[in-house]
């Protein structure tokens, strides 16, 4: 279970990100972050594994709080904890599999990873998972040899190379095609259900966080304004989050990038007959 209570984030700028957000996100749950940009969902994911410092406010992991803990109990501490990060992107030079290896970096000695080196449970483990993702026969081409959706899949497997127990996921799909993104928003609950493991997912797609997620916390200017089921999710709790002039931007948005992909879908019928 983790339990985030009172958390705030004032910024160097004084930007303040985050006002007293409290949230408990239960065994096995994945919950869906929406907001509009700025509203504070990457300060919020980040404070959780401190990649960002909270101002104030605890995060309790069980029954660690990882705000009090010192640097090298937080180094054991974010073991716990994978993260699927756009920016954590895979090491280009490194093999499919030497990248989910990676994940097993929080727990083998030092010179053990320099010679790279790793266990033979670890291996094994790290060929089950590239099956699980459906990568086991891309396991030794190198990241930068693979597909957006493929290496996305990697960064699963390496997050659960790490045995977590919660994952924390920003913005999965943002550089994936409509396609490409159900298919990794898929894996990804279904392997969350499958191993009871929770996770909070910053998604900025709505109907894509409406269709996958079990609970959908809505963030505007850093406080909670919505917490419930996705079939909770009305026109009007929307353009609470968003703001009617935003929310209608979105939906035009929508319906313009459907429209793109009809007509995309309508050229390649043409060029086939
Ligand atoms: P979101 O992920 O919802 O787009 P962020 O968490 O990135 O929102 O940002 C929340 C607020 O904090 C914004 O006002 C943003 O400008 C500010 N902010 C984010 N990162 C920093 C930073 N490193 N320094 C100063 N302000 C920041």
């Amino acid at each position: 279970m983790l339990r985030i209570e009172d958390l705030s984030k004032v910024y160097a700028t004084g930007d303040r990100a985050l006002s007293d957000v409290s949230l408990e996100v239960p065994e096995g749950q994945i919950m869906g972050l929406i907001g509009p940009s700025g509203a504070g969902k990457s300060t919020l994911i980040r404070c959780i594994n401190r990649l960002v410092e909270p101002s104030s406010g605890s995060v309790r992991l069980g029954d660690v709080d990882l705000v009090k803990v010192g640097k090298s109990e937080l180094r054991l501490q974010r073991r716990r904890i994978g993260m699927i990060f756009q920016e954590y992107s895979l090491v280009e030079r490194l093999t499919v599999m030497e990248n989910v290896l990676s994940g097993r970096l929080g727990y083998v000695p030092f010179w053990r990873s320099w010679l790279r080196r790793f266990p033979p449970t670890d291996i094994q483990n790290a060929y089950r998972l590239l099956d699980r993702v459906g990568l086991l026969e891309h396991a030794d081409k190198r990241a930068d040899a693979l597909s957006g959706g493929q290496r996305q899949r990697v960064g699963i497997a390496r997050a659960l190379a790490q045995e977590p127990e919660l994952l924390l996921v920003d913005e999965p799909t943002a550089s994936l095609d409509p396609k490409t993104s159900r298919q990794i928003m898929r894996l990804l609950v279904e392997i969350c259900e499958e191993r009871g493991l929770p996770a909070i997912v910053n998604i900025h797609d709505v109907p894509l966080a409406q269709q996958f997620m079990q609970r959908i916390v809505g963030l505007q200017a850093g406080r909670i304004v919505f917490d419930g089921a996705p079939g909770d999710l009305t026109e009007t709790a929307l353009t609470t989050i968003y703001g009617a002039e935003d929310w209608n931007a979105m939906r035009r948005g929508d319906e313009e990038q459907a429209q793109a992909e009809a007509d995309a879908r309508d050229r390649m019928a043409a060029l086939a007959q």
